[in-house]
């Protein structure tokens, strides 16, 4: 057994060090989530160890563009944001609320599901994911009204973080603060290093990290382990895609609801939603009544639903936005203004994901850059 390793320390392990992490996690009664390869892309899934993470496998990402690649090495985390966040997870797309069934004697019987009981962590999680999880923990989690399935998946999870060092060519996590190296969230904290020797130099953030670590065989970290982490995280701070020009943002979004440039968006837009179900903070979800073909039993869910549909911003009498246009500019405008008044924060993390996913590749730092180029008049009522 080694030396007990304390919370704000290092230590470094290699591959099948990190392996005996993840088999810690197991021993420990943990399901693990995380990264492997399936139908063409990294997607999150359940994993029963090392050997499923995506090894010597990296990804192309551009505007409406998502390939992967053979790396060359046997990186286990050379990839950047997958097309599932833990959005998944934690607020998975279709959730029963309360099934009905009607019962030999004619009566109803209602029940509605446990929330999951279940220990999970999370393996490989960057810093823009655990920023969007806090995102959504303000709201569902920690809000006026608080989600009980939310809260319920969301308690005890453990993360093993891994700090970023492959960002993509959509990435922007610089700008908006959140990567490449998480600021926090996690009980592990991991950089894998290349130069030579495959190694993980992990940070230790909590006494579940500091448990787990303590099961397996490791070595304290040297100076230069800390040096070659922080130069990988420091290269991908160098090698973002994109940049998002944050400075007075809200203002200038606010300032300009009669843009050209939102007719202009709305003109390619197909209003697929495909950038809001990517994303890895957007909640909005509708409710859905179903019943079986006998009539015997209804069950009543909850299921992700997009600003960008016609149909959710429907009230009595017609949409309050029947334009893509307006559906358009009320997503983009609440990510990254209005946000920051409900919320305290931005609403984007800068995974980059709604650029990847979109498929006619709009790109939100490209339209901002093209409002913020060309400012317009004053702001006016966003309803048309
Ligand atoms: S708006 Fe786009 S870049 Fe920002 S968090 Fe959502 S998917 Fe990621
Ligand atoms: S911006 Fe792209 S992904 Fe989002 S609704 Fe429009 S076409 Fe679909």
């Amino acid at each position: 057994m080694s030396p007990v390793p304390g919370i704000g320390s290092r230590v470094v392990v290699d591959r099948h060090g990190f392996g005996a992490i993840l088999e810690a996690l197991v021993e420990t009664g943990h399901e693990l989530l995380g990264p492997t390869v399936r139908d063409g892309a990294i997607v999150l899934d359940r994993l029963r160890g090392v050997d499923e993470l995506p090894r010597g496998v990296g990804d192309e990402q551009a505007p409406g563009h998502y390939r992967l690649r053979e790396r060359g090495d046997a990186a286990l985390f050379g990839y950047a944001a997958s097309p599932h966040s833990y959005k998944r997870d934690l607020l998975p797309p279709r959730v029963p609320l309360v099934q009905i069934r009607r019962s030999a004697d004619g009566g109803l019987s209602v029940a509605a599901p446990p929330p999951p009981a279940r220990k999970i962590a999370y393996i490989g999680a960057r810093g823009c994911e655990l920023a969007a999880i806090a995102v959504q923990d303000r709201v569902l989690r920690d809000g006026a009204h608080a989600d009980a399935d939310y809260r319920a998946r969301r308690d005890g999870v453990f993360v093993l973080a891994v700090h970023c060092g492959a960002p993509a060519g959509t990435c922007f996590c610089v700008s908006m603060d959140t990567g490449p190296r998480a600021r926090g969230g996690y009980d592990l904290g991991a950089t894998e290093v290349l130069d030579g020797e495959h190694r993980f130099v992990i940070d230790i953030a909590s006494e579940a990290g500091q448990a787990i670590v303590e099961r397996v065989v490791c070595r304290a970290a040297e100076p230069g382990d800390v040096a070659a982490a922080e130069q990988v995280i420091s290269a991908a701070a160098g090698q973002m895609g994109r940049t998002m020009p944050t400075a007075g943002l809200r203002d200038l979004l606010l300032g300009n609801l009669e843009h050209p440039r939102w007719q202009m968006v709305a003109d390619r837009c197909l209003g697929c939603a495909n950038c809001t179900m990517a994303c890895p903070t957007c909640f909005c979800t509708n409710i859905d009544d179903t019943t079986d073909l006998s009539g015997e039993t209804a069950i009543r869910s909850r299921r992700w639903d997009s600003c960008f549909t016609a149909d959710f911003a429907y009230v009595h009498g017609g949409s309050v936005r029947p334009s893509l246009r307006a559906r358009y500019r009320q997503w983009l405008t609440h990510k990254l203004a209005s946000w920051h008044d409900q919320f305290g924060t931005s609403g984007c993390v800068g995974c980059g994901r709604c650029i990847t996913w979109c498929p006619v590749g709009i790109d939100i730092t490209e339209e901002v850059a093209a409002i913020a180029a060309t400012r317009g008049p004053g702001a006016e009522s966003p309803r048309s």
